[in-house]
């Protein structure tokens, strides 16, 4: 038997390159520097005796392909093992058939091909639904969450106590006035976490960490652009620092920002100075919640109204997160030079209880939730992502003309298939920059190399160019010190 080179197999096939053009920009590898950069295709090896090939595998080339792929074959995630069985497009199908807004049984009957993907916690929240499914399949997961939830904030509070009286405890190192602030914060989550209405000091970084959280899923891109945009004005350090009188320039940069400035207009600056900080923020909100009400979006308008009261004073019934909890403590310890003290706070802090691993937190989260957030919740963690195995970073750019102006503009590295790998979204998301072999201690010391077999499998059977994958392995093995057993992976010309 003769054996081809794979580039003259292709050529063979005469596939229309022009016509495969990826959705997603592909970069060449650099491994491999003779192969068109374009969707291919590949005989596999099976040719019928009519020379004709008994099926045609479309060769992974761009960042589609390969969460396709991962779907198609059950790609485990590099980190954590798990089959990934579904895509983003995939959720976002079911969301507009109305599956998540249906029936709980709906619901469980969509989801039960797919229920192995699912992370512990969502799984926990599975299991319960199926149940709910089979003793009342009319009942909607918004309801029965709700009925849930008055025994989960029980058990949430049970959790948390420890944790809280582990931080009160410690924070006798402090200086008086962080003690004092971490004491008040840790009152603050005790009337949310019950629900008892509160006056709470209006924060300008969580609220504006709230808005930007729900505006990535605000589906007017403009809109979400601009919500965006204002919230992040909430955060200006000026706004919060009581002791330094606001300077026009940043007035001038709220009120481009913004539609009514009739309030800001009249403002006497360094005279009231608190009270010019109240307005400023009064019409930042409003022009978020204008923003809002054209989108329909109640959830961002009823989070400005609640910044409101808080500006004026008013009682509210907040809610508790974890991750406000931690942008609070940081803030509650402000102006505290014990490095040490600080980072033992937020690890006890970290301890506590969250959406992602424990099932009563999960349930408190989502008590108001519509079914249709419950469900994008619980499968969102699972959705199959591209991970960087060299994370991504942007390098500074400096741009001087003539001396005068000096500007930097990020820009991106360029993204090779090399270093693509599979991993559930919330593996990708918790890694992000941290060091690799670190990450991994969290995981089964089994899962990377299973990963590899896989991937090394899937080239073998022509899904992937060999020297894409030798080159994959390459930044693996720059990234980490797992061994990986690359003998089965055969090179072009043995396939
Ligand atoms: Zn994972």
């Amino acid at each position: 038997m003769i054996i081809t080179p794979i580039t003259t197999k292709l050529f063979q096939q005469k596939i229309d390159f022009k016509n495969n053009l990826s959705d997603y920009s592909v970069y060449r590898s650099p491994v491999n520097t003779s192969q068109p950069a374009k969707d291919v295709f590949l005989a596999s090896s099976n040719i019928a005796f009519n020379g004709k090939p008994d099926f045609i595998r479309k060769i992974v080339r761009s960042k589609k392909d390969f969460k396709d792929l991962a779907v198609k074959k059950q790609i485990p995630c590099l980190y954590c093992g798990r089959k990934l069985s579904y895509n983003d497009g995939m959720v976002d199908k079911w969301k507009e058939q109305g599956l998540f807004s249906g029936s709980v049984e709906t619901f469980v009957k969509t989801i039960t091909p797919y229920k192995e993907s699912l992370h512990k916690t969502e799984a926990e929240v599975f299991k319960i639904f199926e149940y709910y499914a089979k003793t009342n399949p009319a009942q909607k997961m918004d309801s029965i969450i709700k009925v849930l939830s008055v025994h989960s904030n029980k058990e949430l509070l049970k959790a948390q106590k420890p944790i809280f009286d582990a931080l009160i405890k410690t924070s006798k190192g402090l200086p008086v006035e962080n003690q004092y602030k971490l004491f008040e914060l840790i009152q603050k989550s005790h009337y949310r976490l019950k629900r008892i209405p509160h006056i709470e000091e209006f924060s300008g970084k969580e609220t504006s960490y709230k808005i930007k959280k729900l505006a990535k899923t605000v589906s007017n891109l403009k809109s979400a652009d601009k919500i965006k945009r204002l919230a992040a004005l909430l955060t200006v350090p000026e706004l919060k620092e009581r002791n330094t009188p606001l300077d026009a320039s940043i007035i001038e940069r709220i009120k481009n920002n913004i539609y009514t400035n009739s309030d800001i207009e009249n403002l006497h600056i360094g005279v009231t100075t608190h009270h010019a900080r109240k307005k400023l923020y009064s019409a930042i909100l409003l022009a978020i919640r204008y923003e809002a009400e054209k989108t329909k979006r109640n959830d961002i308008v009823k989070l400005c109204q609640e910044g409101e009261k808080c500006l004026q004073g008013m009682p509210i019934i907040g809610k508790f997160s974890n991750k406000s909890f931690l942008y609070d403590l940081e803030e509650a310890l402000e102006g505290c030079n014990n490095k040490n003290l600080i980072i033992k706070l937020h690890k006890i802090a970290e301890k506590l209880p969250s959406s992602e691993d424990n099932i009563h937190a999960f349930i408190t989260k989502h008590d108001n939730a519509s079914s249709e957030t419950i469900a994008v919740n619980m499968l969102d963690p699972s959705k199959v992502t591209i991970e960087h195995m060299n994370p991504r970073y942007y390098i500074k750019l400096a741009v001087s003309k003539n001396n005068q102006k000096s500007s930097t503009q990020p820009t991106y590295v360029p993204d090779f298939i090399t270093d693509w790998a599979i991993s559930c979204k919330r593996c990708n998301n918790t890694r992000q920059h941290y060091d690799m072999n670190e990450y991994f201690k969290n995981f089964d010391k089994n899962n990377a190399p299973n990963y590899w077999k896989e991937i090394i499998s899937l080239a073998n059977e022509g899904y992937f160019l060999p020297e894409d994958v030798k080159g994959m392995l390459e930044v693996f093995k720059g990234q980490c010190n797992i061994k990986i057993d690359s003998s089965a992976l055969k090179n072009s010309d043995s396939i």
